[in-house]
């Protein structure tokens, strides 16, 4: 059992209320293969909800109090994703769950490369902040792009 990134199974939990939805997650999925979760959702931030990308760092840097989380309307939701992460984590502990397949680029989600702040669309490296706290915690993480690419799927 994986835990994968909600909005790659058909989740309507982006921040515009649409999905990422691929057939290869929708296939694992129905064979009982991944748990799908959102943390953005698990943090409490409603859906749709603005965008957000982080501000002075990485997913590492926030959890560290380096960098903060901010959306388009200039709001600090840093918290927020700081709690879906640790959601996020309690749940697949609880699950017994030690491999994830998470979205790219996602402020949340994003592995090895992230948005840089500036909403212009520009990538750094960096992993999200669920994403940071999961390496932290000795959990093996995908990005959605790589696993496909392994599963020959793309
Ligand atoms: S936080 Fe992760 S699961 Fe939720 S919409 Fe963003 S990329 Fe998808």
């Amino acid at each position: 059992m994986r835990v994968v990134s909600g909005c790659l199974c058909g989740i309507n939990c982006k921040y515009n209320g649409a999905n990422n939805r691929h057939e290869k997650f929708i296939k694992e999925l129905r064979a009982g293969q991944l748990l799908p979760l959102c943390p953005e959702q698990l943090g409490g931030l409603p859906t749709p909800r603005s965008a957000c990308e982080i501000v002075g760092g990485s997913g590492e840097d926030v959890l560290a109090g380096r960098a903060r989380v901010i959306n388009t309307a200039g709001e600090d939701v840093t918290e927020c994703f700081i709690k879906g992460a640790q959601e996020f984590l309690a749940i697949i502990k609880q699950a017994g769950i030690d491999e994830a397949v998470l979205q790219r680029r996602s402020p949340s989600c994003g592995v090895g490369k992230i948005y840089d702040g500036s909403f212009s669309g520009h990538l750094v490296s960096g992993d999200g902040v669920t994403t940071a706290l999961l390496k932290k915690h000795g959990i093996k993480v995908w990005n959605d792009e790589d696993y496909l690419q392994d599963k020959g799927e793309c």
